[in-house]
């Protein structure tokens, strides 16, 4: 994936639109500039160019404008190309293009590479590199606003800034190693047990903010389950304000999942209305059924609704999905139909929510339920985006420097395993800003970027 040769792309979106974007980047951009414009171009400057083809014909009237290396967003010479954005011109320029580029090596770049050269040239550290997908991705203007302070270095500069402290802690303990006689007033004197404490502070506050910041990112999975006809596909349709899935009195009309993506206080929540989970002899139904039980695995939360008269079949079920649900998944769990109830509210059990999908009545109580269940604090100053890589990287060293706690408290003799662990924990924050990272983690990484990027 680190080739050195010169690539090319178009970095606007598919389709018809004012203007297209072609970019090339490469070592050395001036044979390729000289080759499509016979002339030199002023570095930063937008300039009115006339593109030919091999007939000498024109193929576009665009603006050019040249950045030289290292002030590029790619850190190499850096040539963008306004054109007129029509998906077959856009076609012919990059030919050209290629063609005239030949000489040079100028190839099609392959998804997220121009941002992977940016990060090997250090312009971006990968949290940043991961944060240009997100920015570009985001599903809502909180997380538009996360991704952008992301971008910044607001989220790396917090890691790198823990990683110092953790670093300063591991040299003192290490430098003490060879004079094992000190080594009990060492804690005592280093003040390394407070240390110790402020560190692990601020790494909880780190993974509080990057949790709200992968809801932020990714939004919040969420699975309507319950048995046929309790009111899954209404409830979906309430939430979403629209007929989204069907809605009809025959049991097992959901034959499959129906997701929908609303906002709930500018949470992206995708919505999966399951087909009512029963014993089937219905091939179509079963197969429906088979990927619910898929869904509910890989969720966030599960509703689980039930309805007066469907108390006996919802026993089973709720045990079955209980049995199924990732760990540490919560389970809201509902009555819905409360319009039919006036008569034998007694019958509801305790601490269940009560709504109706019919008439509304306690779905805004349940949004916020589904927000406080999620752990959502609501749009925060200074919020970024996470990944689930990120948050699992914090994790890990949050486990380490734990670790490294104990050997502290056990004083002597333990000093060894104690900046061992400190190592350990530093690395992993270290994974996050891509500055010691598995070989295949970046390919990995930059693979799920679009074309252009
Ligand atoms: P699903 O199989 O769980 O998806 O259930 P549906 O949403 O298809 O609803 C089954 C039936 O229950 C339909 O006739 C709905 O109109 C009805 N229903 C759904 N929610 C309510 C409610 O809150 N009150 C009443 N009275 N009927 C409801
Ligand atoms: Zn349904």
């Amino acid at each position: 994936m680190t080739r050195k040769l010169p690539i090319i792309a178009v970095a606007t979106a598919p389709g018809k639109a004012g203007v297209g974007v072609v970019r090339i980047s490469g070592q050395n951009l001036k044979p390729i500039i000289k080759a499509l414009f016979q002339r030199d171009l002023i570095p930063r400057q937008a300039t009115l160019r006339s593109l030919l083809n091999a007939n000498g014909q024109l193929i576009d009237q665009l603006v050019a404008i040249y950045f030289v290396a290292p002030a590029s967003f790619t850190g190499e010479d850096v040539l963008e190309l306004q054109c007129h954005g029509g998906p077959q011109l856009l076609e012919l320029v990059m030919r050209r293009c290629l063609e005239l580029g030949k000489e040079d090596g100028l190839e099609i770049a392959e998804p997220g590479e121009f941002t992977l050269r940016a990060f090997l040239n250090n312009k971006v550290d990968l949290a940043q590199a991961e944060a240009i997908a997100d920015l570009i991705d985001a599903q809502s203007e909180a997380a538009v606003r996360g991704a952008a302070r992301s971008l910044q270095g607001a989220f790396s500069d917090d890691i790198n800034d823990l990683v110092e402290e953790i670093t300063q802690l591991r040299i003192l303990v290490e430098s003490t190693l060879d004079f094992p006689e000190e080594e009990i007033e060492f804690l005592e004197n280093a003040q390394a047990r407070e240390r110790l404490a402020a560190v692990k502070t601020k790494l909880q506050t780190l993974r509080d903010g990057a949790k709200q910041g992968k809801i932020l990112r990714d939004g919040i999975q969420l699975v309507l389950a319950g048995a046929p006809n309790v009111g899954k596909s209404s409830l979906l349709n309430r939430l979403a304000g629209e007929e989204v899935a069907i809605v009809t009195p025959i049991a097992g009309t959901t034959r499959d999942r129906v997701k929908e993506s609303i906002q709930i206080d500018g949470v992206p929540m995708h919505i999966i209305d399951t087909a009512g989970l029963r014993q089937t002899s219905d091939e179509v139904e079963a197969k429906g059924i088979e990927r619910t039980w898929e869904a509910i695995r890989l969720a966030d939360l599960v509703i689980f609704l039930t309805a007066p008269n469907a108390e006996k079949e919802s026993d089973d079920l709720r045990a079955q999905i209980l049995e199924a649900l990732p760990p540490k998944c919560p389970v809201l769990e509902l009555v819905n139909k409360a319009d039919l109830l006036d008569k034998e509210p007694s019958q509801i059990k305790m601490g269940c929510l009560l709504i109706s999908a019919k008439t509304g009545q306690g779905v805004d109580a349940l949004k916020q339920k589904i927000l406080e269940t999620v752990g959502w604090n609501g749009p925060q100053e200074g919020a970024i985006v996470a990944r689930r890589r990120h948050l699992d990287c914090l994790e890990r060293a949050s486990e380490h420097i734990a670790r490294s706690e104990q050997f502290a408290a056990n004083g002597n003799n333990s000093l060894e395993l104690f900046a061992e662990e400190l190592f350990l924990a530093q690395n992993y924050l270290g994974q996050i800003t891509g500055k010691l990272l598995p070989d295949d983690l970046l390919g990995k990484i930059f693979s799920q970027f679009c074309i252009g990027k």
